[in-house]
């Protein structure tokens, strides 16, 4: 499934429905699970389908929800359930040790109930791109791009700031994007910070405007940190903090989706760093967590981009990837954060450290694919331990 999300302009009338049916469905969320939790102390069970059920009597009976499509309603009965399935797993975990704590389903303040979800029917998509929602109407909508593939839901939030969005999830069709094949292949490096190193040595920098609202945040957070607890001042700074977290995430998304669309176009293979593995050698840091989630966020779209184009994307350990010699294969004790250039000592090669890496990372992917580079001799192939790890036919899930 892919996900298309994009900006939603209400009017003063319609947000002021949206935000009614909101509070409807989350007062229909909270009877629900009191419901289920009554019927439990009774010694009885109640499931999903004895609650959807009893749904088209509730509009019978109360009129405010026949204001509301019955999908978005069914959905909240859904939610109900997915939360009890959700608390039996954690249970279940937690008696094999693997979750500490089990977790009941909580009833939602307001805070914590901000989307509506259409199933199947009730929305449709304008020729000029706005969204038609049944009970709500035809609301401006901010298309960025177009979608491909066959809807399946679609899902209304808005978020802390009062920003609106709409969220499709789309099967990917056979209308989605087939690239030709290229008879390429890539490494990526992710670089410190932000820099992006290919293994062809193309670098690319995220957009000025990214990083510029990237340190908006970091000053916005100290502006709010300065502010008195419970203070109106502090307030209004939350708000922008989470106003300028919002940006970012969608600028980084944005620009992820050009990066990614490139990459996939260019490559037949594309081979990335094994992201679990560097997070656990990750730091604290807020400028490192803003890189490490682009790049999550870059892997993402790239695997499936190359699911739909048919393309292969692969994995390796980036255990040592730096400190190797991409010419000779020679390992370094160690190489430090400062060194930008890789001077290897045992064949003299001098390269741009994050180019080495982009290169070694291909390399790996080669060999892991089974099509060992022309550069590397058979004997060096096998100096080299079997760090790559395949993660299959692009877009499964990255170990
Ligand atoms: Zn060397």
């Amino acid at each position: 499934m892919k996900a298309y999300k994009f900006r939603l302009y209400p009017s003063a009338e319609q947000e002021r429905k949206l935000n009614e049916q909101l509070e409807l469905c989350r007062h229909l969320y909270n009877g629900l699970l009191e419901q289920r939790i009554t019927a439990h102390k009774m010694g009885k069970k109640i499931g999903y389908v004895k609650q959807a059920n009893e749904l088209p009597e509730l509009r019978r009976e109360m009129e405010d929800y026949r204001e509301i499509h019955s999908q978005v309603l069914q959905d909240v009965a859904k939610r109900v359930d997915r939360a009890y399935q959700n608390f039996y797993r954690r249970v279940k975990e937690k008696k094999t040790g693997k979750m500490q704590k089990a977790g009941f389903p909580r009833f939602k303040p307001m805070t914590r109930y901000r989307s509506l979800t259409y199933t199947q029917s009730g929305f449709h998509l304008l020729e000029n791109g706005h969204l038609k929602l049944s009970k709500i109407g035809e609301l401006r909508m901010f298309m960025h791009r177009e979608i491909e593939g066959e809807f399946k839901t679609l899902n209304i939030s808005h978020d802390s700031t009062g920003k609106w969005y709409a969220s499709f999830s789309v099967m990917p069709g056979k209308v989605a994007n087939v690239s030709e094949e290229t008879g390429k292949s890539v490494g990526i490096d992710a670089g410190l910070l932000h820099l992006t190193t290919m293994s062809d040595g193309t670098v690319i920098e995220p957009p000025h405007f990214l990083m510029k609202s990237e340190r908006r945040i970091t000053k916005a957070q100290r502006n709010l940190s300065r502010k008195v607890r419970g203070s109106r001042n502090r307030r209004k700074y939350r708000v922008r903090v989470a106003r300028a977290y919002e940006k970012v995430k969608n600028q980084r998304e944005d620009f992820a989706h050009k990066l990614s669309n490139e990459i996939v176009q260019n490559n037949d293979l594309i081979v990335f760093e094994n992201l679990n593995i560097r997070s656990m050698v990750k730091n604290h840091h807020l400028a490192k967590s803003i890189a490490d989630a682009s790049w999550n966020t870059l892997v993402q779209y790239t695997i499936y981009k190359a699911e739909s184009a048919g393309k292969l994307v692969v994995s390796v350990d980036p255990g040592y990837t730096s400190r190797t010699c991409s010419n000779c294969g020679y390992e370094k004790e160690s190489l430090k954060l400062s060194e930008r250039t890789f001077h290897c000592d045992s064949c003299g090669y001098e390269i741009d450290r994050d180019l080495n890496a982009a290169i070694n990372i291909h390399n790996l992917g080669l060999i892991k694919v089974g099509r060992g580079t022309p550069e590397v001799t058979p004997v060096e192939i096998s100096a080299l331990p079997a760090r790559a790890t395949l993660i299959g036919e692009a877009g499964s899930p990255v170990p």
